[in-house]
């Protein structure tokens, strides 16, 4: 068993609070990634799990036992960072048998461990090469092989793909999340690129000013994003929001016409920009902007003062300066409380 337990983690540099009082639980072979942008203190929370940094206060659990007084090589982690450190002047296998050549194993049980890691890896063919001889894709793969050879209970990656070109990292993407869907190893995998996370994720943890503001599954934190800032940070292009006025059981939002939240605060409208079609009842726009984006259209759009995004199918021919109606589809109009910015459901 390799669950993680953070419990009321914080941590302040000086006078910062780069993590507010924390928790979370990751279960035992869960694929949890932190996703938030850069700053909100992703590698910080990782740092702490790991043991490379100090937390301010609260606790941290790996397998049940209490790791937070213990340092790094007795938490049972294995670690992928950004700046992968491969070592240039080393072959491939000694990359590889780095760790458990620290943990004593016997030569044998090296070797095998090695093969195996690089099996996963698809780098068997290199063992014998120099590293610094690699492409960066291979290099990457043999900081994965490195901390896949030690069988750690729980795996940390920071921003593992980050130096790999855009095809290479969708390639690689795919590869991890096969290869760790194998091991059943409980990951911690720390990314800013949404579709990274959407891709790979068991559960997504949405980090934003050093808070935590929703840990669920992607398709959930897509559909239902808990706040504002959610869903406006997932999704390409983001969600659109538009001031609401609502009176007794009716909301009305840029003249359109919508059952109001159950709630008496103010409210703002929000909508995924693919959850539109043209024509019906529905908010109405100006067109501004058309970009042909393959299978469909982005169009931008001003309503009532406000940019508004929407994806239309290429069937539907759209100009600039054209008035287009958008209905939105059925279940898909979301709340804000304005004040909070909590989802109201
Ligand atoms: P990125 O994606 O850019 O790596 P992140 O979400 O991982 O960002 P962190 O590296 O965890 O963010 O940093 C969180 C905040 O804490 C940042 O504002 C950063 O400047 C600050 N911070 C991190 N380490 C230190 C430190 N050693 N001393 C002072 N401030 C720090």
């Amino acid at each position: 068993m390799a669950d993680i337990e953070i419990r009321g983690v914080r941590k302040n540099f000086g006078s910062y609070t780069a993590l507010h009082t924390l928790d979370l639980a990751i279960r035992d072979q869960e694929f949890l990634v932190l996703l938030g942008a850069s700053g909100c203190g992703k590698t910080t929370l990782l740092r702490i799990v790991a043991g490379l940094e100090t937390a301010s206060g609260g606790e941290v659990h790996i397998g049940g036992r209490r790791v937070d007084g213990l340092p790094p090589r007795d938490r049972g982690i294995a670690m992928v960072f950004q700046n992968y450190a491969v070592f240039p002047h080393m072959t491939v296998f000694e990359n590889i048998a780095f760790g458990l050549r620290m943990k004593k194993l016997l030569n044998q049980e090296v070797e095998q461990r090695v093969k195996r890691a690089a099996g996963l890896m698809h780098i068997d063919q290199l063992l014998q090469r120099y590293s610094g001889q690699l492409s960066g894709g291979q290099r990457q793969r043999v900081a994965v092989a490195r901390a896949l050879a030690v069988e750690p209970a729980v795996l940390l990656m920071d921003e593992p793909l980050s130096n790999l070109d855009a095809l290479l990292r969708l390639e690689m993407r795919a590869e991890l999340k096969g290869i760790l869907q194998e091991s059943r190893t409980t990951t911690i995998y720390v990314t800013h690129d949404q579709v990274e996370a959407m891709s790979l994720a068991d559960r997504i943890a949405v980090m934003h000013q050093g808070r935590i503001v929703q840990a669920a599954p992607a398709t959930e934190v897509y559909a239902y994003p808990a706040t504002r800032f959610v869903g406006g940070f997932i999704g390409n292009p983001p969600m659109n929001f538009l001031p609401a006025s609502v009176a007794g059981p009716m909301a009305e939002v840029a003249g359109l016409k919508l059952p109001a939240p159950a709630t008496s605060r103010p409210v703002e409208f929000a909508i995924r920009p693919e959850e539109l079609t043209p024509g019906g009842e529905g908010l109405t726009g100006r067109v501004r902007v058309v970009e042909p984006l393959g299978p469909h259209q982005l169009v931008s759009l001003d309503v009532g003062g406000h940019l508004f995004r929407a994806i239309v199918d290429n069937d539907r021919e759209v100009r600039p300066g054209e008035n287009l109606t958008l209905a939105p589809r059925p279940g898909s109009v979301r709340w804000f409380d304005v004040e909070s910015s909590a989802a109201v459901l």
